[in-house]
């Protein structure tokens, strides 16, 4: 079946292939995507923890409709992920591997909460399968908070890519061409950038 999402604001819209993707929902609470929500002014799509609702994509199961031109990309680091953003309302929309090898388009699951209750968001995705990075999150965490990531989880991840690959669906993807190049050129935060955001970010915790 089709999910669809939109930015806040509605200028970017788009539709997902939502078959076959439960239990593989997760919130990253890692400093980096906590850094990127900083960048964007956005720290209100993360939840008291610093975590992000992440919902992996098949790329070629990922179709923007409408916007496309407002669409931006940003990278933390040089090598770091591409970081897709609605520039219109600072709504971050997908990240994607920085190789097109690496089939797989990381969906903030309140994008898909303009169109549908947070209650089917649920029933199509499932529920928030772990809580990974928890080592960078902020304040008292929910049970099960993974200090890193889990064996079992990075053993999912693993299959989701293994499936995309298998059934053809890293292409095509809407944020590189056919020959691979990322179809929005980047934005690589400079080391001042990035240094400004960390002290908004949770710091490395012992206590996991
Ligand atoms: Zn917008
Ligand atoms: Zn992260």
């Amino acid at each position: 079946m089709q999910m669809a999402f939109e930015c806040d604001c509605g200028k970017v819209k788009g539709t997902v292939d939502a078959n076959r993707l439960k239990g593989y929902r997760a919130v990253c609470l890692c400093d980096d995507c906590q850094a990127y929500a900083h960048y964007l002014k956005r720290a209100d799509t993360l939840d008291a923890n610093g975590g992000t609702d992440i919902i992996p994509m098949m790329p070629s199961h990922m179709k923007i409709t409408e916007g496309m031109e407002q669409l931006k990309s940003v990278r933390l680091y040089r090598a770091g992920m591409f970081r897709c953003y609605a520039e219109c309302c600072k709504t971050p929309i997908g990240n994607a591997m920085a190789s097109p090898k690496m089939p797989y388009i990381g969906m903030p699951a309140r994008v898909f909460e303009k169109k549908s209750s947070a209650a089917s968001v649920n029933e199509i995705f499932g529920p928030v399968n772990e809580r990974m990075q928890a080592q960078f999150a902020i304040g008292p965490l929910p049970p099960r908070a993974q200090k890193k990531v889990s064996f079992g989880f990075m053993l999912r991840v693993l299959k989701f890519m293994l499936t995309a690959k298998i059934t053809g669906a890293g292409y095509p993807s809407p944020f590189f061409t056919s020959e691979g190049n990322p179809t929005l050129v980047p934005y690589v935060l400079t080391k001042e950038e990035r240094e400004s955001l960390r002290p908004l970010c949770g710091t490395l915790r012992t206590d996991i």
